[in-house]
């Protein structure tokens, strides 16, 4: 493996060879750190977060961080480069503004010692308050974003800690807004109204907060109290609001089983709906996560199947986590090369949990499971390690996210070859409850040893060195044609003829589709589709819908020379151009159940999709 680009100008390298693998990537040791930057101690943090009609006009945040000063020295405190779980470096101090201690009803002295820590000279305070504003117009699930009657805010993006203190300190937040607005988050209250705690700073920052208004509802699942508050207040509702809920009420179970256990004593589903997003993303948490779907996803099945992704990690990295990611750190990137385990196989779980609990039939997850395959076949060959590690700087060849769908696909093949070295008896569900058992319980994070030791003990001693040199750390293809058979399933090529109108579309930030380039010769060229025209509708299916892929295909797929209206905005113009229907052949790969599978491969498929 080479160097890490994010240090390859040191020129002093350790390189640290682990124990042969599969116990892990030979990494290279980091150049030592700088002798550690320490605050004056404090104690009893308090954060008052204001949120109001009045500051939401100005897209702002108000916080007052508040401490006693316990000891000598300037005070320290800065705030995190990254939120866990999206594996990026964002610099929340860059949305600070007006930053102003005061102590002992003066304004206190202050300076930057670097540009995410703030030092400031109490001069014999012995409390410390600290207003500043942020401000909060980033739409992303990580960060802080507003509207004029709602804003969702972050701890990462906010709470300021003390340097080298250690994060071990309990805190206090009170949320002031105004009335008949609502204040959502998965922290426990605390003893005055409007304010919560938490024991500890990791706690502290993974707990998103939602003020103002919204539609809020709790229902059991599990035994637990489950949460789902939605924004903008009256978009989910009715039926779509019920289906979430009996999907949530689906899924829970179909993991808990895998673990035997419900992590949480509470647990929040937190959705906002806005055109400005274009697709879907969220983020996990201990005890939430917090998703942002474009309002298309209302109702569909992605919508689920990305519940059903962040609830899994509740227990797959936010408990049981890679020792690289054990404990978090907040100001510079966290390099693991497990993210295809903690993110792939989450994905992978996400896909089994719709089908245990009844959301969808097999023949969906085998669907997904062959569009990772093709996904993976169009990527770059990448060694699920490498696209791990890279992640933090944002590969432009395709592969930033490969380990998602690669990951979930190594999961899938690992979790066949123990079914199948076990006849059955044990699964991949087996490897992560003991992981969850011997690491997470035990208060650590897992090892390359801990990981290949238990999937060899479920598989029956069987060796994986060979599969971790050729499809973790290399680059081999995966090697379906021995790997389906196992599970009773098979892979098919079918020859498709599907519409094809000639051109390369991309979304803008406002969700539009965007014209990119026009085929020459092309359907499009001839109907007078230009580059820059934003595509409506394609033959009347709105392209807009997560669904319009196969409406489009289901209703033109025979339909050769047939007329193809389609509908664009040019500048301020709505045109609808004149196409015809051209059909062009196309190969799919899909995968389906052999039905001349052998006993032992049918336990082994039916074992998958229903679990133990
Ligand atoms: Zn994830």
């Amino acid at each position: 493996m080479s160097p890490n680009p994010r240090w390859h100008r040191a020129l002093l390298l350790l390189v640290l060879l682990l124990p042969p693998v599969p116990a892990g990537a030979q990494r290279v040791a980091r150049p030592a750190a700088p002798p550690p930057i320490r605050s004056a101690p404090v104690s009893n943090l308090r954060y008052d977060v204001t949120f109001d009609s009045a500051t939401a006009a100005e897209r702002t945040i108000k916080v007052a961080v508040s401490f006693d000063v316990t000891g000598p020295g300037p005070v320290l405190l800065s705030l995190p480069a990254w939120t866990p779980g999206a594996y990026e470096i964002t610099n929340f101090a860059r949305w600070v503004s007006d930053f102003s201690p005061t102590g002992g009803g003066k304004p206190l002295e202050w300076d930057k010692l670097d540009y995410d820590t703030w030092r400031i000279q109490p001069s014999g305070a012995r409390s410390v308050s600290i207003g500043f504003d942020f401000r909060a117009d980033s739409l992303d699930n990580a960060m802080a974003w507003s509207r004029p009657d709602f804003a969702f805010f972050n701890g990462t993006n906010l709470f300021f800690y003390p340097e080298g203190r250690g994060f071990d300190f309990p805190a206090t937040v009170r949320v002031h807004t105004q009335d008949g607005w609502l204040v959502e988050t998965g922290m426990p209250r605390g003893p005055q109204p409007g304010s919560y705690r938490d024991t500890n700073y990791h706690d502290l920052v993974d707990r998103p907060f939602l003020i103002g208004r919204m539609d809020v509802d709790s229902n059991q699942v599990e035994g637990r109290w489950t949460r789902l508050a939605t924004y903008p207040a009256g978009t989910l509702t009715g039926p779509a609001r019920s289906l979430l809920w009996d999907q949530i009420g689906k899924v829970i179970p179909a993991m808990a089983a895998v673990y035997q256990e419900t992590p949480w004593s509470d647990y929040s589903v937190f959705a906002l709906f806005t055109p400005e997003q274009s697709g879907g993303s969220a983020l996990e948490h201990a005890n939430s996560h917090l998703g942002i779907y474009q309002p298309q996803f209302i109702g569909t099945p992605l919508l689920a199947s990305i519940t059903a992704h962040e609830i899994f990690h509740a227990w797959n990295v936010k408990r049981l986590r890679p020792a690289d990611l054990w404990p978090y750190r907040y100001d510079q990137p966290q390099e693991t090369t497990w993210l295809w385990v903690s993110e792939g196989i989450t994905d992978y779980y996400a896909d089994l949990a719709l089908v245990r609990g009844g959301v969808v039939d097999s023949m969906v997850f085998l669907n997904l499971t062959a569009d990772k395959i093709g996904e993976v076949e169009d990527a770059p060959p990448t060694a699920l390690e490498d696209a791990s590690l890279s992640t933090w700087i944002g590969p432009t060849d395709g592969t930033r996210y490969l380990y998602y769908p690669k990951g979930s696909l190594a999961g899938f093949m690992l979790d066949v070859l123990i079914r199948d070295a076990s006849d059955n008896r044990h699964s991949l569900d087996d490897v992560m409850q003991a992981l969850y058992r011997g690491d997470y319980k035990k208060g650590r994070g897992f090892t390359p040893a801990d990981w290949w030791s238990t999937v060899s003990r479920m598989a029956g001693g069987r060796s994986f060195v060979d599969f971790y040199q050729k499809y973790v750390n290399g680059r081999e293809p995966y090697p379906w044609d021995s790997i389906l058979p196992l599970a009773g399933l098979r892979l098919v090529t079918d020859t498709i003829r599907e519409p094809r109108v000639g051109i390369a579309t991309s979304q803008d930030s406002t969700g539009a589709i965007v014209v990119a380039h026009v085929q020459p010769g092309s359907v499009a060229e001839q109907a007078g589709l230009r580059q820059g025209d934003r595509l409506l509708e394609l033959g009347d299916v709105e392209v807009l819908d997560p669904k319009f892929g196969d409406a489009f295909r289901s209703r033109f797929g025979r339909s050769e020379g047939d007329s193809l209206p389609i509908k664009v905005r040019r500048g301020t113009d709505t045109l609808t151009l004149n196409g015809v229907v051209r059909l062009v052949e196309r190969t799919e790969t899909r995968i389906e159940p052999d039905p001349g599978a052998t006993p032992k491969a049918a336990r082994i498929r039916s074992g998958i999709f229903r679990g133990r």
